[in-house]
């Protein structure tokens, strides 16, 4: 961020009491702090809580985890309730926060949730946002996530975590 994203003067670099250094805005006499997105990406799991719902998306032949942006004034938990209505037209019935990581391609910082549907059906899919989805056991899908995405990252220390359950 080079430039003051309410007025557009050429930020500069001014030390911060117990942050360092930030960049600075001389005209609004306030600090910048660096802007980046927040996203949640999901285990989404069967009402029996046995299998794993993967899908395919963006022409990519490859599965991932339900994923999406946090709207401004929107808490994770409601973007996670609100994306699997949206994408796969399925309820949230139980939803548990897993682990955060900032993903610097896309300056995002995912926050990775478990969460459970009250349905295997797969007849409301978004079309739009989907090229396609399946049901995995637990151990399927560690074999078919895509290697070494975040999804997998995350998909990865949930199954490791259930298996210590
Ligand atoms: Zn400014």
């Amino acid at each position: 961020m080079k430039y003051c994203m309410e007025c557009g003067t050429k930020l500069e670099e001014r030390f911060l009491k117990n942050e360092g250094m930030v960049p600075y805005c001389k005209t609004c006499e306030a600090y910048r702090f660096p802007v980046f997105s927040t996203a949640v990406s999901m285990e989404v799991l069967s009402p029996g809580r046995d299998k794993i719902l993967l899908i395919k998306q963006y022409g990519k032949d490859r599965y991932i985890l339900v994923a999406g942006y946090v709207n401004k004034g929107e808490n994770a938990e409601d973007t996670v309730v609100r994306e699997v209505k949206e994408e796969l037209g399925l309820t949230v019935t139980d939803l548990h926060f897993e682990k955060s990581e900032y993903f610097a391609p896309s300056n995002t910082l995912m926050l990775n949730f478990s969460c459970v549907v009250d349905s295997e059906s797969l007849s409301h899919i978004s079309e739009e946002e989907i090229d396609s989805c399946r049901w995995f056991t637990l151990e399927e899908a560690a074999e078919n996530i895509a290697e070494g995405s975040l999804a997998g990252i995350f998909l990865t220390r949930f199954i490791s975590k259930q298996k210590s359950v």
